[in-house]
């Protein structure tokens, strides 16, 4: 279904990227998948080669503007303009706000939102060239209900929303789509260590009644990067056994 796509996501070396990655990838596209050390972009190379995709792992921190715009450089000179471009790193610094350090606060929001920013900035022009993009940007749940201890967190995710539907609207005309997707608690190294507890409460909230897979997650990107959502922009896709409802 993505055969000729080239695909970037970034945060590819585990959880959700790379579970979008690989789902990506079995589609026939060719994947650079981004992670901020050589150990984790190796991996990514690994894994895509040990599932028979074409594509590799390339080492970029999503908070530093040269990082981005020497891979995109590279990348279009080696392979062409990558034709999806999936926004997935991310990080959370908890914290009540009252006790919420600025650098926690200044890194959450760079890493989360500006990283976005940085990352279509330096590839909308060859999209634009190329009269065709699919932009998908990895947002949560709790940016769209909030969630107490995550403000900061909240903050980047909810800014990730009125961003994409800004962008789908400056992009439209060029046949360049901007959605997002908003998982719900997925289970990766991100929500692995929450107490028991914390879990218990949590499940009580998902009608589903179970953590996502990030599988669960990868489906809906490669739905929003395929031919079957030619139409689809601005959207918010959610996917959280229905928490959202809840
Ligand atoms: P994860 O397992 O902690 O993985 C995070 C990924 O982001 C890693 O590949 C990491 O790369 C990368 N990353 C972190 N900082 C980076 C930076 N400065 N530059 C480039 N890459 C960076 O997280 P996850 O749970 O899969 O989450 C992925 C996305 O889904 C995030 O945006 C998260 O906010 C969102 N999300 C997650 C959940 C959930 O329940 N897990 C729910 C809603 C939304 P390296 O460590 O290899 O450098």
């Amino acid at each position: 279904m993505l055969k000729h796509q080239i695909c970037l996501v970034t945060g590819a070396s585990r959880g959700i990227g790379h579970a979008i990655a690989v789902a990506l990838g079995r589609q026939g596209a060719t994947i650079i998948g981004t992670s901020t050390s050589q150990k984790g972009a190796n991996y990514i190379g690994e894994s895509l080669n040990n599932n028979d995709i074409n594509g590799f792992g390339v080492v970029m921190d999503v908070t530093e503007k040269q990082s981005i715009d020497t891979t995109v450089h590279d990348v279009i000179a080696t392979h062409g303009t990558p034709s999806v471009l999936v926004n997935n790193a991310g990080i959370t610094r908890d914290g009540l706000l009252m006790r919420m350090k600025d650098t926690d606060w200044d890194v959450v929001i760079d890493t989360n939102l500006k990283s976005v920013y940085r990352l279509c900035k330096a590839l909308l022009r060859p999209m634009m060239k190329a009269r065709f993009g699919r932009i998908i940007n990895i947002s949560s749940v709790v940016g769209a209900i909030g969630n107490a201890g995550q403000s900061n967190y909240c903050a980047s995710k909810s800014g990730l929303l009125g961003f994409t539907m800004s962008l789908a609207r400056e992009v439209a005309a060029r046949n360049i789509t901007v959605n997002a997707v908003a998982p719900g608690f997925i289970d990766t190294d991100m929500t692995r260590n929450l107490e028991q507890t914390q879990k218990q409460q949590l499940l009580s909230q998902i009608p589903l009644g179970r953590l996502g897979t990030a599988d669960d997650v990868a489906q809906a990107v490669v739905f929003l990067a395929s031919p079957m959502a030619n139409y689809v922009t601005g959207s918010t896709l959610h996917v959280n056994g229905g928490m959202l409802m809840a």
